[in-house]
């Protein structure tokens, strides 16, 4: 291919130019409706998208050795129908090359198709692999290559398994061929010149057609300028929208909140325990934001069981004591409804009043909460992000606080902030994403880390037994449950919608119902409704329920000390953070907890590594990195929930360096030019309204 040598920087998003990046893969040749289907669902529909997505492999065409494939080039002679030492029929044509004489072969043919479209006298060159037969070499159901493609790289596409590379590749040369021409220049001509990047174009032409082995190499090993630029241009974005986002909430007048001294006595009076180190100095984080006029954008970080909760109940009766209301936002509405009794318990002695908006929340209650929150009635609002959506007018909102953030788009964040005179806000979350880099990532957040447990607690034991040695792992629950201790059973249901496993789940529960017949055991999946769930879990809280066999629903969160033991079915279906995630369900007390991870036998080779992680480790850090290693590239401990974007080049720790230089970059350019006006970064305007905010929306901006 061609390499572009226009004016690459200039380039202007006209009308035409982007419509035609928009077209439909349908427009390429080669691709129907059937391809389109699946190639839609890789996230390829568009010729932008064809062009976006490259090769992740080459192959080279070598000269034939013997069991290999290879490529052998020579003049037709002729074909004929030999039959083999085994009776069967073959397909035979004959090539002559400067070597001697070779043959294709073809088991499968009709009547001589496709023997009988070749030439006489012709070159042809055959792809595949050779053998030897009657003497002489020989390619089986050859691949016939044009000349030009002899001796060059053969690009290879991530494509859905029933559609050819020879199609594909046929259709991405025409979409580089004819749309190449309409890609915008995306980073302005300082950073090129900075890190000498390529420019778009040459960039996108190497990374699909790289012709020399060296760019090979170092495409493939993320060194090449051409990859790198899109690494960097991927964290230059983020980057940027984060940057002016900050810029936002740091201009937002906030509100300067009063805690004084009687204040403290008075939390200290009602405090079940101490605080830890660690959440004491949380808290004074929180507390000076929020005496500061500055709006407040903290992210608590702290791992499963570190006790975020209490802290967050804490900054929210600052917020009430100085006459603000305050919200409380979780991601499922098992955990609202957690939250809410425990803020009721926590403030039994306190004035506060409180009332719960989630989507089992009737119609008739709801409609009265809603005008306890609009005449300033009620303190405290504990929901689900149904509250977001069913328009509630505050009275006076002055904090929000949501819990497990990572379940939160950061829309929705905006929203809520929308809905007051810039409240404050505390983000929690216990995705384990080293300090250094939290703050690359959240650069738009202030972070506080809580990094200690609260004391007596042991580290949980896990154990793993395979399927069918399932009896014993429930004798050994049993034991526990002798104890008077609590149970929680789990059952990886991809999709709660299917009914079969459903069924499965509800099977496996009569069995353990009948394995423990003096035990009462409870049976919890999201598709019951609000009340029937906080039935069953109110009752294995208060002890009436022993064992809770439970979908993922309990994932997040939930929180009863009395429960010392976790057993995981088909443990090998999870992933990593989910695992950890399960397992801080138990060992919220000072008694000894266990996880027992129960594997099928077609578990596969990362399914082991998860597995045995998970004996080896309790530390989330630790986990997040195994995490990682085991995936490579791609979603790492949850990234995909955890509201940071998928990143198609980059890589948060091995690209941590890039990320660094890009959000310096970022920085010092919003500083020059906040709104991005000068000429010079027109581009990064453009770019960032036409790909960074309709369809990443993680960046909330635009
Ligand atoms: P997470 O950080 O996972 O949200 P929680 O806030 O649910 O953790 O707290 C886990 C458990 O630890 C709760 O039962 C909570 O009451 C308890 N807890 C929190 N802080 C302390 C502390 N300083 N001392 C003793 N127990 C604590
Ligand atoms: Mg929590």
């Amino acid at each position: 291919m061609e390499k572009y040598t226009g004016e690459p920087h200039n380039a202007v998003e006209t009308e035409a130019a982007l419509s035609f990046l928009k077209k439909s893969v349908k427009s390429l040749p080669g691709i129907g409706d059937k391809f389109y289907n699946s190639l839609q669902k890789m996230g390829i529909s568009t010729v932008r998208d064809v062009i976006y997505s490259f090769p992740y492999r080459f192959d080279m065409f070598k000269s034939p050795v013997y069991g290999e494939k290879g490529v052998i080039g020579g003049v037709y002679e002729n074909h004929g129908i030999i039959k083999t030492r085994n009776g069967k029929r073959m397909l035979k044509a004959v090539f002559r090359s400067e070597n001697g004489f070779f043959s294709a072969v073809w088991l499968h043919f009709k009547g001589d198709y496709p023997a009988n479209t070749l030439k006489k006298g012709e070159t042809y060159y055959l792809y595949g692999t050779v053998s030897k037969n009657d003497g002489m070499p020989s390619v089986f159901h050859p691949e016939f290559l044009k000349p030009e493609e002899v001796g060059a790289l053969r690009p290879v596409y991530s494509i859905p398994g029933a559609m050819p590379q020879s199609v594909y590749r046929k259709a991405a040369e025409t979409a580089l061929k004819t749309g190449l021409a309409y890609v915008p220049e995306t980073l302005p001509d300082k950073i090129l010149e900075k890190y000498k990047f390529p420019g778009i174009k040459d960039a996108i032409t190497t990374l699909h057609r790289p012709e020399t082995e060296a760019n090979v190499s170092g495409i493939i090993s993320r060194t090449h300028p051409a990859y790198k630029r899109f690494i960097y241009e991927e964290f230059f974005y983020l980057q940027t929208a984060m940057e002016i986002r900050r810029r936002s909430y740091s201009a937002a007048e906030g509100i300067k909140f009063r805690i004084d001294k009687d204040f403290l006595n008075k939390i200290k009076d009602i405090m079940p325990f101490r605080l830890t180190s660690a959440q004491r100095r949380a808290l004074v984080d929180i507390f000076n934001d929020m005496m500061s006029p500055a709006q407040m954008n903290r992210l608590v970080q702290g791992d499963v069981g570190s006790g975020k909760t209490i802290i967050a109940f804490i900054a929210g009766a600052a917020a009430v004591d100085n006459g603000y209301q305050v919200i409380i936002i979780a991601p499922t509405e098992v955990l609202a409804e957690q939250h809410f009794g425990n803020l009721q318990k926590f403030f039994r002695n306190s004035p506060y009043s409180a009332c719960l908006m989630t989507g089992s929340v009737n119609k008739k209650d709801k409609a009265e909460a809603r005008n306890l929150i609009a005449s300033g009635a009620v303190n405290f609002i504990v929901g689900t992000h149904a509250v977001l959506e069913e328009n509630v007018e505050f009275f006076n909102l002055g904090l929000v606080i949501v819990d497990e953030q990572h379940r939160f788009g950061v829309r929705q964040r905006k929203a809520l902030m929308d809905k007051g005179p810039a409240p404050d806000v505390i983000l929690m979350t216990a995705t384990p994403i080293p300090r250094t880099l939290a703050m690359t990532v959240y650069g738009d957040l202030d972070v506080s880390v809580i990094d200690e447990m609260p004391p007596g607690r042991i580290a949980c034991i896990t154990k793993s037994y395979p399927a069918e040695k399932l009896n014993d792992a429930l004798k050994f629950v049993e034991e526990i449950l002798e104890k008077g201790q609590r149970a929680y059973f789990i059952y990886p249901l991809i999709d709660e919608s299917d009914k079969l496993e459903l069924k499965a789940a509800t099977k496996s529960f009569d069995y353990i119902k009948r394995f423990f017949k003096n035990k009462n055991v409870g049976l919890l999946h999201g598709k019951m409704k609000g009340e029937e769930k906080k039935i069953l879990l109110d009752g294995f809280k208060n002890g009436s329920i022993d064992v809770l066999v439970s979908t993922t629903v309990v994932e997040v969160g939930v929180d009863v000390p009395e429960a010392t033991v976790i057993l995981i079915e088909n443990a090998e279906r999870f992933g990593l953070s989910q695992l950890h995630q399960l397992r801080g369900r138990v060992g919220r007390s000072s008694l000894q907890s266990y996880c027992i991870l129960v594997t099928s036998q077609d578990i596969t080779e990362n399914g082991r590594s998860r597995i045995s992680a998970m004996l080896k480790y309790t530390d989330g850090f630790k986990l997040a990195e195994i995490d990682l290693e085991i995936r490579g590239q791609g979603d790492f401990f949850g990234t995909r929930q955890s509201g940071l974007p998928e990143f198609k080049f980059a890589n948060i720790i091995t690209d941590a360096k890039i990320l660094q230089a890009a959000q310096k970059d970022a920085k010092e350019i919003l500083s020059c030019d906040p709104e991005l006006e000068k000429e010079e970064n027109k581009i990064i305007k453009n770019t960032l309204s036409a790909h960074y905010s309709g369809g990443a929306s993680y960046l909330g901006v635009g």
